[in-house]
């Protein structure tokens, strides 16, 4: 019997979290109270917010007028506590937090818990309304949970494809741990938490939808609006092979060569020496643009194919094949280094900067050009954005993600350019 149970509670389990995460997203609270043993739930949620664990006898406890956290997530918890009490606890709950997001097992077939009462998901809903107000129902995936939330759906929920992932993740990634963290300090970071911002690494993150079959987030400190899971690096360079854009960049080379001298010119004023680096050169044009204002230039690209191109066009330059990872390893530095309409491309931005970081020469400038997502002409729903189009842009800044991951990486801000266009432009200064 012990073992039938064991079976059960194992593969529910996971159903649970994957129904559950999306609303806690929603919410991005920084304190959760958590109500019922759902250890896999509470080392998920620790990854990003504040949790306190409240079992019915504790759940009186507490002021009577001030809720003390953000959420309550009750997760199958409810259909355990007996009918006579079940007024009293809810009473409680009610009052101990903003807003509730409620999972009930309305099919409880542990036979041998005596407390256990099968009641269908309009009595819950009519139960649980006399104590936390209108509630919204939730459909969920298994005909046997009902969830409830205080809230409205807001934006996209996602779909079939993106609970499938959140369920995979939640059976693989979240099981239950001796010693599961329970504040966001002793959280211990994860990279593959989807929780975790691949810019600032610290922040929550919200679900916004999809587009093309990418899940899309929104990171709940820097506001970074990125893809998570992030394509992996065997897919992007498949893409880029399958997707040749060189000729269109070689049409225009003449225009990109001038305008990439204007600015180097600009730039040249700002920086003493002259060690001058493109990363993401694609065919070479601000390589060789900095070459006649007097640099000595170098462009590296992942792409064989450009930096062929490159070679051919502008031979009185140095160009690489590689990563910046790849290429500090290398150690060199350089005085100024461009990185245009590259970092919205990179899946991991936090180690992608390290390397930068790492190639930049103390007192050196970084020039930064990447799409605004915060711009005034960018549609409200940012799925809509033209410029956000996976797998190629997957992480979208605004100028607060950009200054914080820059300043991880002791980066200071110099200037950030005002642009009619959606684009960010933006000098840093390596400082030590
Ligand atoms: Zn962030």
């Amino acid at each position: 019997m012990a073992e039938t149970q064991l079976t059960a509670e194992s593969t529910r389990a996971p159903l649970s979290l994957s129904h559950i995460l999306p609303d806690v997203y929603e919410q991005s609270p920084s304190s959760v109270l958590l109500h019922g043993q759902a250890l896999h739930l509470r080392s998920y949620l620790a990854r990003s917010c504040r949790v306190q664990l409240i079992d019915d006898a504790s759940s009186s406890a507490g002021s009577p007028s001030m809720p003390d956290a953000d959420l309550l997530v009750s997760h199958d918890a409810l259909s355990k506590i007996p009918p006579e009490r079940l007024g009293t606890v809810l009473a409680a709950l009610a009052r101990r937090a903003t807003h509730a997001v409620i999972v009930v097992d309305t099919a409880p077939t542990d036979a041998d818990t005596p407390h256990r009462t099968i009641r269908s998901c309009d009595w819950w809903k009519c139960k649980l309304e006399e104590h936390f107000g209108k509630l919204h129902v939730r459909s969920p995936l298994s005909a046997r949970f009902a969830i409830f939330r205080t809230w409205p759906e807001r934006g996209p929920i996602g779909t079939w494809r993106s609970w499938q992932r959140l369920m995979r993740r939640g059976s693989s990634d979240a099981r239950p741990s001796a010693e599961p963290a329970t504040t966001r300090d002793s959280a211990t970071p994860d990279a593959d938490a989807i929780t975790t911002c691949p810019a600032c690494v610290t922040g929550g993150a919200t679900f916004v939808g999809q587009k093309v079959g990418f899940d899309f987030w929104r990171c709940t400190d820097c506001g970074l609006v990125f893809t998570d899971p992030m394509p992996t690096d065997a897919e992007l360079v498949e893409f880029y092979r399958s997707h040749p854009r060189n000729s269109k960049y070689a049409r225009k080379a003449d225009g990109k060569l001038r305008r990439a001298g204007r600015r180097i010119s600009r730039l040249r004023r700002q920086v003493s020496g002259k060690r001058f680096l493109d990363i993401g050169c694609s065919i070479g044009s601000a390589v060789e643009a900095a070459r006649l204002k007097g640099f000595d230039a170098t462009g590296i690209d992942l792409d064989a194919e450009s930096v062929r191109q490159a070679l051919q066009l502008f031979p009185h330059n140095r160009f690489l094949q590689g990563t910046p990872n790849e290429f500090a390893e290398l150690g060199e530095q350089f005085d100024l280094i461009f990185c245009t309409e590259v970092i919205e491309h990179v899946p991991q931005p936090d180690r992608f900067m390290q390397a930068v970081r790492r190639l930049l020469a103390p007192g050196g400038l970084l020039y930064v050009t990447t799409p605004h997502l915060h711009h005034f002409r960018v549609p409200r729903n940012v799925l809509d954005w033209h410029s956000l189009k996976p797998p190629e842009h997957i992480a979208m800044f605004g100028r607060k993600a950009l200054k914080t991951l820059m300043e991880r990486h002791r980066l200071k801000t110099e200037h950030i350019a005002w642009d009619i266009k959606p684009n960010l432009k933006a000098t840093f200064r390596a400082v030590d």
